[in-house]
């Protein structure tokens, strides 16, 4: 007998990782270069050199202080440093002591969850979404609630959204720059937003975390800036990671912010640390946790990404394909050219195009196309998608 909820989980590959490994395959048979994969959001620019150097430095400590344990919630220089680079940044005042360092951002909302969950409470998200939210939620035993998507632009459906809260209501999870979607949420809806719960909890009497995801936060286009919600609405907990601003996924590095500020901040943090140790997540990697804190001011550089974007943007529009301008992230959610997004991802799949049907992130109709790729496997998949889309309008 084991844990039925474990096992489903553990035998089911998710359809992201099933179409990677399809591309595996395929590239075997057909040739490195034929295979045109958007799949998976794993980043295409390699880590900063800065980042080399500070490990390379760091190598010269003594042994007992690198590979050793650090406390619970992380080093406390490396909690501090990170506490001013974040005050400079958004003039904000956290110490250390509103920092606890995780193993990047699926440990960060993991842990929250875990550390604010009470039975019957319902966490909301806004579809597109990033699936793993379903599994970090259920297994603390809640439930995740789905606003469905606006589509018009990706922002909020507020009239759905507002349905939804009740005083079951623990947190929201917002994602910006956003997976799948690429989208930033603006700084109007960040207000609304804010309004909105303000309101809530006040009418509930309970309080409603704001838990927002930002592995993205750097990835940005254009002079965009992502609002720093936490100076929006007290009760936000952040969860960053340093997987893609800094390309180190697999590192397995970032940290969440508690603030004072929060509704029982301190006892939330301490929750949180509760939460770390009931998962077996304390203690960060150290070598790593000390090698981002060298590189706290280090920019991160999409001009890579930015060329992708545009190329793919305008490839995939001129070609007749719809989707919104991605102003983040390395992502394009694009309308599918059928009602079916996953007949439209099977059909592109014989042309050896990966691409993932927006149903995983709750959202029929869309795929999500990663341009986290070269800018080669750029050039030659547009002409491919130009076929696929000849052969629906041939269709028609
Ligand atoms: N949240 C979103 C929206 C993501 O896209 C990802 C990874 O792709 C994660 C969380 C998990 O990030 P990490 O590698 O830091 O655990």
């Amino acid at each position: 007998m084991l844990n039925e909820q474990m096992y489903e989980y553990g035998s089911k590959s998710s359809v992201i990782r099933e179409l990677f490994a399809y591309g595996l395959e395929r590239r075997k048979i057909v040739g490195e270069d034929k295979v045109y994969d958007f799949s998976i959001g794993n980043p295409s620019i390699p880590a900063p050199a800065e980042v080399k150097e500070a490990l390379l430095e760091l190598l010269e400590e003594p042994a007992e202080a690198l590979h050793g344990y650090s406390p619970a919630a992380g080093d406390p220089e490396v909690r501090k440093t990170l506490a001013d680079s974040v005050n400079r940044k958004f003039g904000t005042r956290y110490t250390a002591d509103n920092f606890y360092m995780t193993v990047g951002a699926a440990a960060s909302l993991s842990i929250i969850v875990k550390a604010l969950t009470r039975p019957g409470d319902e966490y909301i998200t806004f579809a597109p979404f990033f699936p793993e939210y379903a599994v970090w939620v259920e297994t603390a035993d809640a439930k995740l609630v789905v606003t469905p998507a606006d589509t018009a632009d990706f922002q909020i459906d507020f009239e759905a959204f507002e349905k939804l809260l009740s005083p079951k209501t623990k947190g929201i999870i917002l994602n910006s720059p956003n997976n799948p979607s690429g989208v930033v949420y603006s700084e109007e809806t960040i207000q609304r937003l804010s309004e909105l719960l303000a309101k809530k909890q006040k009418e509930y009497g309970t309080s409603i975390y704001l838990i927002t995801d930002e592995p993205y936060r750097e990835i940005v286009y254009d002079g965009m800036e992502v609002p720093f919600v936490p100076n929006y609405y007290k009760n936000t907990l952040v969860c960053y990671s340093y997987s893609k601003s800094l390309s180190l996924p697999g590192e397995r590095i970032g940290y969440i912010i508690v603030p004072d500020e929060a509704d029982d901040g301190k006892k939330v943090m301490a929750a949180v640390a509760g939460a770390g140790r009931a998962l077996g997540y304390v203690c960060a990697p150290v070598l790593f946790q000390k090698a981002i804190a060298c590189c706290v001011d280090v920019p991160c550089d999409v001009s890579a990404y930015k060329k992708n974007r545009d190329l793919l943007y305008h490839g995939l529009t001129d070609l007749g394909y719809e989707c919104v301008r991605p102003q983040g992230a390395f992502y394009l959610f694009v309308k599918s050219p059928e009602p079916d997004a996953k007949a439209f991802s099977e059909r592109a799949k014989k042309y050896d195009v990966l691409v993932v049907p927006g149903d995983s992130f709750g959202c029929t109709g869309y795929v999500r196309v990663s341009y986290c790729v070269s800018e080669q496997t750029i050039k030659d998949a547009l002409p491919v998608f130009a076929e696929i889309m000849k052969e629906y309008q041939e269709q028609r």
